[in-house]
């Protein structure tokens, strides 16, 4: 193989897009609302670059790792069900899906626990404030899982790839955090005010949002009613209702009109 050719291909996109069709508990932190429902609503995320991909399969790799070291340091951990896959619990009929990377005890409670690799950065920006504030996103990620597996702590543990130090952290479970999660689940399953994080398309955190061209550009996606923006959850079902037809929203029609997300309106607006 020519050297061109090898680099090439390790720079080539691996792996197309996917649609995620539920919220996990790792987006309910996310602030943009917007990307919530993207993915509540299967849009295609655009295709993943190999280099990210590669970041993804480093941090699997490390997470086995890091359950062998928190082993070997006398922490018992359960990290599969008994069919092989790995502890899950759901709500909202399933449009609300979390996994966690294993259970264990601390101080004679369970707890749930979460692993994590960053680079020196962040791993130091986490090892000093703590996860709250270092991380919404992880911080409501770790709360939405202790709800949903009914367990009042979770021990964040979080690898520096670039000294193997590990951070170690209990959280414990908010109500007024898990309370909020709720009140945002419910709004985006309705479609209540949808909105982006962000005023314009040049803002950074929509530079590699994966459904940029459906914000801000005219991109369109059809598989089902679910992208229509005639339509949203009823209260407490998995049922899509669409209010244009007044019928459940079951088979796509002529109708049809993109989802989008509403105008973010507290920031200055995109010119
Ligand atoms: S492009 Fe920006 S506003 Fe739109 S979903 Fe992504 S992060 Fe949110
Ligand atoms: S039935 Fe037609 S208008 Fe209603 S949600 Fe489906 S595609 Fe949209």
């Amino acid at each position: 193989m020519k050297l061109d050719a090898l680099q090439d291909a390790l720079n080539r996109e691996t792996q197309s897009g996917y649609r995620a069709k539920t919220i996990s508990a790792s987006t309910i932190g996310h602030e943009c609302d917007a990307y919530i429902a993207y993915n509540l609503r299967g849009f295609l995320r655009a295709p993943r670059q190999a280099r990210s991909q590669r970041i993804l399969d480093l941090g699997q790799t490390l997470e086995t790792e890091v359950v062998r070291a928190l082993r070997a340091a006398g922490l018992e951990i359960d990290t599969h069900q008994n069919d092989g896959s790995q502890h899950m619990r759901t709500a909202y009929n399933g449009l609300v899906k979390v996994l966690c990377d294993g259970l264990t005890t601390i101080d004679g409670k369970p707890a749930i626990l979460e692993i994590k690799s960053a680079n020196k950065s962040r791993w130091t920006d986490l090892h000093e404030y703590g996860l709250e504030l270092h991380s919404q996103t992880y911080w409501m990620q770790c709360q939405l899982m202790m709800w949903l597996f009914c367990i009042k702590q979770c021990l964040f543990v979080s690898y520096c790839k670039d000294d193997s130090a590990m951070h170690v952290e209990l959280v414990r479970y908010d109500e007024f955090d898990v309370a909020w999660a709720k009140h945002r689940i419910d709004g985006i399953l309705e479609d209540r005010e949808t909105h982006r994080c962000a005023a314009e398309p040049q803002d950074w955190r929509c530079k590699a949002c994966d459904f940029r061209q459906y914000c801000w550009e005219d991109k369109a996606d059809l598989l089902n009613c679910r992208q229509c923006a005639n339509c949203a959850y009823e209260h407490n079902s998995q049922s899509l209702w669409c209010n244009r037809n007044n019928r459940e929203a079951n088979a796509a029609c002529d109708e049809f009109a993109c989802w989008k997300p509403q105008q973010n309106n507290y920031r200055r607006q995109a010119t």
